[in-house]
């Protein structure tokens, strides 16, 4: 028999009774406990004898860890075989050719707490228009807000708890089709960083809007300093144990950075969502988002300079989360029948999107303006290597897709243009 694999997610708010509660608390100790010492047991046996140990083989070990350790013992089987399956496919990112993920890290305390079950573990009913609820092994019945219909076959289940709560996700089988090709226009996005994305057949940036309101912002300030105040106290008075206020004080910051974070994913997925309903082709950068991020901070050797600049663009380039709106546009095209190509990212900010001179001269003005320096031709930066992204797109992607359309020209604003005739040096440059 094919496996049939999950194709789509669903995730929906869980409320569980108060015991159920303690009980998923415990279990999501133990799971992040076990991922830890799986992890350690693959490497040793990769250190001491080059053998590689996969979850088929670590089963064995985890049921008679079972039997003997009791905390080990309590978490349901499944969960446990599903984490070392989960460890797998870490492995397997990490040895992925193509696109390298980090190696498999261990999971701190304070991680999210998350436990996975097979499929074939939960059952899933419907209570009525808006409430279901899901058996899980040795719980019971986990009630759970039905906000979208389930739409297919469940083939694994998580339970996780955040800032917000306890939530459940399922991966479903839904069996949908791709869509046949929309014959929308073409466009190419550029994902900058000051700007979240820049699509060429547009002549304003897509912008992310603040991600917490002034108040919200003031609170999260207020709360933080708080929490190094009360840190500070339970080193010298506590031995550094973290009281009941302390704890307070960070489940607040917890919720508030959650709600930031919801926030952020609702934008990107609308973006997306917009993105490959309205086009039929998308061209986007081909970007390494590791290698983009990786820190500054270099060696005790060779000490990095700019580290501290360098990780504050990290985290902006990390905030408009490259590599998921490539994941949710690589799904979505094909839910609404448009190509997602990506393009070579060579000097796409550099190339004059009208003549296709690649000059760094180009990009004088250290602004955000774009001026040819055979062609003249004057943009916004970011549109400029969207329309060069659209147009490698085309090349490799779809060239018989809708190519008549004329690129609009951007009104590049006089004091811009001024800035680039009277700044001929950059003054970054050293
Ligand atoms: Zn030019």
């Amino acid at each position: 028999m094919r496996r049939v694999k999950a194709d789509a997610g669903r995730r929906y708010r869980a409320y569980p009774t108060r015991d159920q509660d303690e009980v998923l608390t415990g279990w999501g100790h133990t799971a992040r406990a076990l991922w830890n010492v799986a992890l350690e047991q693959r490497v040793y046996l990769w250190e001491q004898r080059r053998y590689t140990l996969r979850s088929a083989e670590q089963c064995k070990f985890l049921t008679a860890a079972r039997t003997d350790l009791d905390w080990i013992g309590d978490l349901p089987a499944q969960a446990g075989q599903q984490i070392l399956r989960s460890l797998d496919r870490a492995y397997d990112n990490f040895w992925n050719p193509n696109n390298p993920a980090r190696f498999p890290a261990r999971k701190k305390r304070g991680h999210r707490l998350s436990v996975p079950f097979p499929g074939q573990a939960v059952e899933v009913r419907k209570l009525n228009r808006k409430w279901a609820e899901v058996r899980l092994p040795k719980l019971g019945w986990l009630r759970f807000r039905l906000s979208r219909a389930m739409g297919g076959t469940i083939r694994n289940a998580t339970v996780s708890c955040d800032g917000n709560g306890w939530h459940i996700s399922f991966g479903v089988h839904t069996g949908r089709k791709p869509k046949a090709p929309n014959g929308k226009p073409a466009c190419g996005v550029d994902f900058g960083v000051a700007a979240s994305a820049f699509v060429s057949t547009e002549t304003t940036p897509r912008l992310m809007p603040p991600s917490l309101t002034v108040n919200e912002r003031w609170r999260l300030k207020a709360l933080e300093q708080r929490k190094a105040r009360q840190v500070t106290y339970t080193k010298k008075h506590n031995g550094g144990r973290y009281g009941r206020r302390l704890c307070t004080t960070i489940a607040q910051i917890t919720k508030l950075t959650t709600r930031r974070a919801n926030r952020r994913a609702d934008f990107t997925h609308k973006l997306t969502t917009d993105l490959a309903k309205n086009h039929g082709l998308i061209g986007i950068e081909d970007l390494r988002v590791k290698n983009m991020t990786a820190s500054a901070q270099g060696t005790p050797e060779a000490p990095g300079k700019n580290v501290r600049a360098k990780s504050g663009l990290n985290r902006s380039i990390l905030d408009n989360a490259p590599g998921e709106r490539r994941r949710q546009l690589e799904y979505k095209t094909r839910m609404y029948g448009s190509v997602l190509v990506t393009v070579p990212p060579f000097h796409t900010s550099q190339t004059c999107a009208q003549c296709g001179r690649v000059d760094p001269e180009s990009r004088k003005g250290c602004g955000r303006l774009f001026a040819c320096t055979r062609c003249g031709h004057e943009d916004d930066a970011d549109h400029n290597a969207s329309v060069e992204i659209e147009a490698r797109a085309r090349r490799t992607g779809g060239s018989d897709i809708n190519s008549t359309r004329s690129i609009p020209r951007m009104r590049v604003p006089a004091t811009g243009r001024r800035r680039m005739r009277e700044a001929p040096k950059p003054a970054h440059t050293s």
